[in-house]
Order: C-alpha cells, then sequence, then structure tokens
C-alpha cells in the first residue's frame, strides 16, 4: 500500500501555503454579513419603514466595502514599504561588504543544522547564482507568495465585504415585520456558517469548531444591536 500513501502525500497542502489573499477574503466576507445583518436588523427593529430598513442596508454595505478598501490599501502598502526598504538595503550591503554577507549567510545555515564546511558551500553557490534572492528568503524570509500586494488585497477585501453584505439582503423579500426578521436572521445564520467552513478550509483545520465561533459571534452582533433597535423604539425617538 506505499503506492497511495505516496501519492496523498504529494497532494497534502498546508494552510501557510495558501495565498494570503483568499484567507482575507473570507475575512471580509464575514465582517459584511456581521455587520450588514446587524445594522439592518438594528433599524427594523427601531419599527422603520421596509424603505429605511433597504437604505440603511445599502448604505451599510457600500460604506463597509469601501472602508475595507482603504483600510486594506493603507495597511499593506505600509507592509510593501517594509519590503522595499529591506530589499533596498540588502542590495546596498551586497554592494559594499559582499564578504561580510558571504559570513552570515553562512552563519544562518550553520544554524539551520548544516556543518560549516558545508554552510559554507552553500552560501557561496547561492551567493554566486543570486545573492539578493539567497538573502531576502534566507534572512529576512520574503517570498514570492506572502509578498505584500496593496491593490490586490485592497481590492479582495472590498469585494468579498460586498458578497457577504448582500447575503442579509435576501431576507428582505419577506413581508415586512417578524417574519422578514426572522428571514434575515436564518439567511445569515446560513451565511455565517459558510464562511466559517470556508475559512477552516481556508486555513486547513477541522470545520466544528471555527465555524460554531464565527455563528455565535455573528448571532451575539445580531442581537446586541436588535436590543439597542429596541431601545430606540421604545424611547420613541
Ligand atoms: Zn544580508
Amino acid at each position: 500500500m506505499a503506492a497511495p500513501r505516496t501519492r496523498t502525500r504529494h497532494r497534502e497542502r498546508h494552510g501557510a501555503e495558501r495565498a494570503g489573499w483568499l484567507r482575507a477574503a473570507v475575512l471580509g466576507a464575514n465582517d459584511g454579513l456581521v455587520s450588514t445583518s446587524s445594522l439592518v436588523i438594528g433599524v427594523a427593529a427601531s419599527g422603520a419603514s421596509g424603505s429605511a430598513i433597504l437604505t440603511a442596508g445599502l448604505a451599510g454595505l457600500t460604506a463597509g466595502a469601501l472602508s475595507m478598501a482603504a483600510g486594506e490599501y493603507v495597511s499593506v502598502s505600509a507592509q510593501a514599504d517594509v519590503e522595499h526598504a529591506d530589499r533596498a538595503q540588502e542590495k546596498a550591503e551586497l554592494a559594499s561588504t559582499p564578504a561580510a554577507e558571504l559570513d552570515e549567510l553562512t552563519g544562518i545555515y550553520e544554524r539551520r543544522g548544516l556543518p560549516p564546511a558545508l554552510a559554507r558551500q552553500v552560501a557561496e553557490a547561492l551567493t554566486e547564482r543570486d545573492a539578493l534572492a539567497a538573502h531576502l528568503r534566507d534572512e529576512l524570509g520574503h517570498n514570492e507568495q506572502n509578498r505584500a500586494r496593496p491593490l490586490q488585497a485592497s481590492a479582495a477585501s472590498a469585494s468579498s465585504f460586498a458578497v457577504g453584505a448582500l447575503v442579509p439582503f435576501l431576507g428582505m423579500a419577506a413581508p415586512p415585520g417578524s417574519t422578514r426578521l426572522t428571514l434575515i436572521v436564518v439567511v445569515t445564520v446560513i451565511g455565517l456558517a459558510v464562511a466559517g467552513a470556508l475559512g477552516a478550509r481556508t486555513a486547513g483545520t477541522p470545520l466544528a469548531r471555527p465555524t460554531l465561533r464565527v455563528v455565535v459571534g455573528g448571532c451575539a452582533a445580531m442581537a446586541v444591536t436588535a436590543l439597542v433597535g429596541a431601545l430606540v423604539h421604545t424611547a420613541g425617538v
């Protein structure tokens, strides 16, 4: 039975290898779901009209998606700036002190377990091939999979937020009143379960616990905003 096991091992993929933007997309959808459903439920619980609820939902979707886009762009750009500066500094050091850089690389491979002579040989070979790439990868941990891409991250966050935020609108199809509120809650809980399961799959972890966390967290958010809406209604604001 050695052959099928080998094949399985070759197909095996690890969570860390998956692109960061995929995880960001699942988180964005989750955000869109929770914030928009909570917003809509809070406004509905205050006794607002159907058009007011719809307006609140659409405003929430737009504001949330744009805020996600801007926030993600700023934070990933800062990360890209750091990578850029690291690269420039490494390039300058390689040009000014190549011998010290070779020693540095040798030390890195020694600490990873290579005997000194072999570490030296590996460092020399990789330096000859592409010194900058070797230092960026083995000294600073940069690699192509986790490189900061501000525009891609920004677009993924905004669109995934919008996709998540559209789910509660499915509940708006029901007639006004408690049926509509119930349907919004039901479609949101289904959406949360899907987002939780997708998030767990993306991370390569078991499904049950992360899914439950996402559903319980989302329900708590909806309950609190419903309470706030109901208090506003009672106060007659
Ligand atoms: Zn270096």
